[in-house]
């Protein structure tokens, strides 16, 4: 055994003396032994603390002389039944980054260069695992509205405390349309909730999606993702119930004639349900002659008012009442000057019915909000 060691030694003391013979020869000086600084991941919100790394996530030394590494290997417990051995990605003089083993256990860590040479060696690294995250309730397929009493709900919990990152995406476009941070803490159902406005207006109709990005900024193929996708649309069609949109010109803007008709008549039994197309505060509930029961609602997030005429019964609601898209405000009728049971709707540009505005062909939009719900 004596005998090996000092053969041992005496190699070590033969390559440190080339190694002083190269550099005072004038050629390339030889570099010193790796001097290790910090071991993280390489992005330092998955680890959240020094000398820890994940498993799966990409991790980066940093130190100096570190050009020769070749392989990282996590030495586990005692013995090497437990070692796992990471092959470098990307190395410099200052930086080794890897992708930590699946298997890799918290213990010393090994730098080694070819021909499995020791170069470094770390004490202690903590291993992690990856975060796990549960999405809960995602209420596939549900819809949601501009305005409306529900808003578009994301609900996950985390397996450990993480930084997690929640994006909305658009479901035809792609884009991400909004995010929130999260800092969430193990096994504590999360909450993010969607008012249904991008840069401070109501969201187009259309396919939704939110997406887990966790942990924030980690590299894409190493995110555990869940989405959910769900139908969101900035108006809902008020009448609830079976009904034509009109069939003759005097049904429509302008009425085909001489006489001023400012909406859209569209029928339907009496006593059908109507909603608000879109919600907002009352502006005026009452009844008058012609229009019979009547409401008009300035709508949220727009400047726009939506006016509903002879309906069966006084509004359900009051003049600066609150209103959600698709309350039930009332039901089809044929109070006032009506003529078979149906819904007179008119749609006002800003600033509003009788304060500015005027009176616009609902038709283009009804037809759409009709489609969509
Ligand atoms: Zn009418």
């Amino acid at each position: 055994m004596a005998r090996y060691r000092s053969l041992a030694l005496a190699l070590a003391v033969f390559v440190t003396v080339a190694g002083d013979a190269a550099g005072d020869g004038g050629g390339a000086v030889a570099p010193g032994p790796p001097d290790v600084k910090a071991i993280s991941c390489l992005t330092q919100s998955v680890c959240r603390s020094r000398d820890t790394v994940v498993r799966g996530e990409e991790m980066v030394v940093r130190g100096a002389n570190l050009e020769a590494v070749e392989r990282v290997v996590f030495t586990g417990a005692r013995g090497n039944g437990d070692d796992a051995t990471a092959s470098v990605s990307a190395t410099t003089e200052r930086s080794v980054v890897a992708v930590v083993p699946a298997e890799a256990q918290t213990g010393a860590v090994v730098l080694q260069g070819s021909s499995s040479s020791t170069l470094a060696r770390i004490d202690r690294v903590r291993v992690r695992r990856a975060l796990k995250v549960a999405p809960l309730d995602i209420s596939p397929g549900s819809s949601f509205y501009f305005g409306g009493r529900r808003k578009a709900t994301f609900e996950f919990t985390v397996d450990q405390a993480a930084d997690v990152r929640v994006e909305l995406v658009d479901g035809e476009s792609q884009a991400i349309i909004a995010t929130w941070d999260v800092a969430a803490e193990p096994g504590v159902e999360q909450h993010v909730r969607w008012n249904g406005k991008v840069r401070g207006a109501a969201a187009g109709t259309g396919r939704y999606s939110f997406r887990l990005a966790a942990p924030v900024s980690a590299s894409a193929k190493a995110v555990p993702e869940a989405t959910d996708a769900f139908f969101f649309a900035d108006h809902l069609f008020p009448i609830r119930g079976r009904h034509d949109l009109g069939q003759t010109p005097t049904n429509g803007f302008g009425g085909g004639g001489t006489r001023a008709h400012y909406g859209q008549d569209m029928f339907a039994n009496c006593g059908t349900k109507l909603a608000a197309a879109r919600g907002g505060k009352v502006q005026f509930a009452g009844y008058h002659s012609a229009a019979g029961n009547y409401l008009v609602i300035d709508g949220a997030g727009t400047g726009r008012d939506y006016v509903y005429m002879h309906m069966l019964e006084p509004a359900l609601v009051k003049t600066g009442d609150r209103v959600f898209t698709g309350q039930k405000v009332g039901e089809v009728g044929e109070t006032g000057r009506a003529t078979g049971c149906h819904l007179h709707f008119e749609l006002w540009s800003a600033p509003g019915w009788y304060e500015g505005g005027t009176a616009v062909d609902p038709l283009p939009a009804l037809r759409v909000w009709d489609r969509n719900s």
